[in-house]
């Protein structure tokens, strides 16, 4: 597709599947990126230092001994609906990675934003003098080193999760926290926050204004570190850690990653840092035989915009007449992340965007389906499937990349993002909005 044609249909608000014509073999790209396969390893050794003390600050963790970990599972019943809604047979097998039920954050935001306050919390305590090399990291735990935590603020902007995840990692570890949240915060994600002694500053403007803002205050406080998620490696490094996890996961559920059986995945996407995080890790882990699609709405497609018009800076989606507004408020982002962008551009194999309706169908199908649950956000991959094994250009892809053989043998690999944490109240007035909603999505699908 030309470049004019996708920045048309972006403009128009159309759902549609962009493939990337920069996509090139993962060996080559990786080698010349900032970050290399041995920041990925730093990052999982910090987080399995960290296990014992996460284990005593949030007792959910006691099972796994620390672990922040989710599930991958088969969704043999949905895959079963999904199929029928595209008039036959997907090929291929279905999973889902449910990132929704990342304990204590209730989101994939649980991987990066946990590893970056934990990172902080090491290196300030080092700095202090109150942590050694080699010491055991419960040493953070110790009144001392929390009355040095005391006094100082971490801060983030966030759409909801992000503030999540930092803020009560943060005031667990006896920090102050703040977050700045944007228009499209879900009122119950800033309760939940007050109520584990966040500070919430709440902007009626979009993420970048909130973050901005944000970082301008954290400017101004030599005691407020700020988490910048325009810009932070800890974010992407922690996100892409989750790689060599799936991979264990595979080999446990007897499931083969290579040439002629690809690993298809669909990762939604906000600022970047949890998609791309992944991508990158999958990537080192999987090299070609992985393929990442990303997802974004049809009013908030920020980084396919970026990679369309480029990343220094990056355009906000506002300049094309979109207005952000979506119901899936983890991916509610008017401009991409340049950081991300630079790591990813040459690795992401397609982005897709999709409507507001499809994700309501989407989410009250799974439950119905599986009884998983998840807010809208997480359910914009769903979409993904269809996209690459119904529409024309998923097609073409498919035969050049010499795919189309092998699809049968292919994994489908859902990322589904956030969910677990939602109030029984919001899920309910969810699934009964997908009940009137329908695949808005699939009608254009099949014609492009
Ligand atoms: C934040 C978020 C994403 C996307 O992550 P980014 O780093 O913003 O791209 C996806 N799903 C959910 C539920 C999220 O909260």
């Amino acid at each position: 597709m030309k470049r004019k044609t996708a920045l048309t249909h972006l403009q128009d608000a159309k759902p549609f599947l962009w493939l990337n014509p920069n996509c090139q073999s993962a060996g080559g790209v990786l080698s010349g990126l900032p970050l290399q396969y041995e920041d990925i390893l730093e990052a999982e050794n910090r987080l399995k230092r960290f296990a014992p003390l996460l284990a005593d600050l949030f007792p959910e963790l006691e099972k796994s001994q620390g672990l922040i970990e989710s599930e991958l599972r088969p969704i043999p019943a949905m895959a079963a609906w999904t199929s029928d809604q595209a008039g036959g047979r997907l090929p291929g097998q279905m999973l889902i990675k449910t990132d929704g039920d990342l304990p204590v954050a209730g989101s994939v935001k649980a991987r990066g934003g946990i590893y970056e306050v934990l990172l902080f919390a090491e290196n300030l305590a080092a700095q202090k003098g109150l942590l050694v090399p080699g010491d055991d990291l419960r040493t953070l735990g110790r009144p001392m080193v929390r009355d040095l935590f005391q006094q100082h603020t971490i801060s983030v902007g966030s759409t909801g999760n992000l503030g999540l995840s930092i803020g009560i990692t943060a005031a667990a570890l006896g920090f102050k926290a703040v977050v700045h949240m944007s228009r499209e915060a879900q009122a119950w994600k800033k309760e939940h926050l007050r109520a584990n002694g966040v500070v919430v500053v709440e902007h009626a403007a979009n993420y970048s204004v909130a973050v901005a803002a944000g970082r301008e205050a954290a400017r101004h406080d030599a005691l407020t570190y700020f988490v910048d998620d325009e810009s932070s490696r800890a974010l992407f490094l922690g996100y892409s850690v989750a790689a060599l996890r799936l991979q264990t996961q595979l080999v446990d559920a007897g499931i083969r990653v290579d040439g002629d059986r690809p690993l298809l995945v669909y990762l939604p996407c906000g600022v970047g840092g949890a998609p791309g995080g992944i991508a990158f890790g999958l990537k080192h882990v999987f090299g070609d035989a992985v393929h990442c699609f990303f997802a974004e709405p049809v009013q908030a497609p920020c980084m396919l915009l970026a990679l369309l018009s480029g990343f220094t800076p990056p355009r906000s989606v506002e300049t094309l007449g979109l207005n952000i507004h979506t119901a899936a408020d983890g991916l509610a982002v008017g401009k991409a992340s340049s950081l991300v962008g630079q790591m990813v551009q040459d690795l992401v194999s397609g982005v897709f965007t999709i409507d507001d309706d499809s994700l309501f169908r989407f989410l009250r199908a799974l439950y119905q389906a599986e009884h998983v649950r998840i807010e809208p956000s997480a359910a914009a991959g769903f979409a993904g499937p269809y996209y690459v094994c119904c529409s024309l250009a998923g097609r073409a892809w498919l035969q050049a990349s010499r795919l189309s053989a092998s699809l049968p043998k292919a994994t489908h690999l859902i990322w589904t993002t956030g969910g677990s944490l939602l109030p029984a109240a919001e899920f309910a007035a969810m699934i009964s909005r997908g009940k009137d909603a329908s695949l808005t999505f699939l009608q254009a699908c099949c014609r492009v």
